[in-house]
């Protein structure tokens, strides 16, 4: 169950008299009370008995609201919260329901040249939204491991001139404080999906957040993660299907294209996905693109590089200039024909 309180907006950081007034009496009916503070509100998660009245609950003093979630994962239900959330990066750039927001960048950042060529794609194609990692997460510690802080302190500056907003992975903890300044949307890679100390500590910040899905995880266990960084503090939450791992070896990974409306309808979270590392097959990334997009995804996040052959990461499933720009005007086209 969750409890919304009457407060004063923002919350104070430590609970009120009040709310420990009424957390006592919650308890005295058998719930066990997790209080979670937002940027935006508090909420008191509840586990109740089964047979427990909800009324019983309404009528005490501070509390507005009292939902009742089925579902393990509460906060990020849409039991809860029915409307989809949007997500705001600012200067007119968001993830919201119907929107079919794009971000497109290399694998990896490089260089300087390699920036300035991506950025005049995008401006050309109408994208506001960079991808790029400085920090790579690679099967092999003797591949590319990402051109670091230096890199991100250039493509920043370079970005921001552009009006281009910026998304990459954030590897652990520690690196938060030091991206945090130079992201406007940290990404949780895969293979980071249930590192519930990172997901925590994102929750913390006040950046919105990729969650990628793991290789491995099931819709529940990635709604579970969504859980971490919402009930740690942040509710600027986007999930992303890139591919799990299947037995099929003729392509890098299988796209769950059935987790776009089987997610969708159990988050109010945006949904989006990422057909690159989902097939990694350059010449397939269209076909799954245009599927994803007519599965009803609320975004994605396309793998795009001036020379792919030449790039130090995951170039063969990159696609160059001319076929990102071809890409881009059929699923336009496609969501004109889905929503028109
Ligand atoms: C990436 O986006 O570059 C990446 C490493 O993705 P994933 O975590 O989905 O493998
Ligand atoms: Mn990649």
């Amino acid at each position: 169950m969750i409890v919304q309180l009457h407060l004063d907006s923002p919350p104070a950081v430590e609970l009120t008299p009040e709310e420990s007034t009424l957390i006592k009496k919650l308890e005295g009916l058998q719930c066990r009370v997790t209080p979670v503070t937002t940027q935006r509100t508090r909420y008191l998660v509840l586990d109740t008995p089964k047979d427990l009245d909800i009324r019983k609950i309404g009528h005490l003093e501070g509390v507005r609201d009292v939902h009742r979630v089925t579902a393990p994962y509460k906060l990020v239900s849409r039991e809860w919260r029915v409307a989809p959330s949007s997500v705001d990066l600012g200067d007119g750039v968001s993830f919201e329901e119907g929107a079919l927001t794009l971000a497109a960048g290399p694998c990896s950042i490089e260089d300087e040249d390699q920036i300035d060529q991506v950025i005049e794609h995008l401006q050309s194609v109408g994208v506001s939204l960079m991808r790029g990692g400085v920090y790579k997460p690679r099967t092999s510690p003797y591949s590319f491991r990402g051109v670091g802080l230096e890199g991100l302190r250039m493509w920043h500056e370079k970005a921001q001139a552009a009006g281009i907003k910026i998304i990459t992975e954030v590897l652990a903890t520690e690196q938060i404080e030091a991206l945090h300044d130079y992201v406007d949307m940290f990404q949780v890679g895969a293979r980071n999906a249930q590192n519930f100390t990172l997901l925590a500590e994102l929750g913390k910040v006040d950046k919105p957040v990729l969650l990628k899905r793991g290789m491995s995880t099931t819709l529940d266990e990635f709604l579970h993660a969504a859980e971490y960084v919402f009930s740690s503090g942040n509710e600027k939450l986007v999930l992303c299907e890139r591919g799990i791992r299947t037995f099929e070896r003729a392509y890098r990974n299988t796209l769950d294209i059935n987790a776009v409306p089987a997610l969708k309808e159990r988050t109010h979270l945006p949904v989006i996905v990422d057909p690159s590392h989902a097939i990694g097959v350059r010449r397939w990334v269209p076909a799954v693109a245009l599927a994803a997009v007519a599965a009803g995804c609320d975004g994605l996040i396309l793998e795009v590089a001036p020379v792919p052959e030449r790039a130090f990461s995951d170039g063969q499933q990159t696609l160059n200039f001319e076929e990102s720009k071809r890409l881009i005007e059929k699923i336009r086209k496609l969501r004109e024909v889905i929503e028109p």
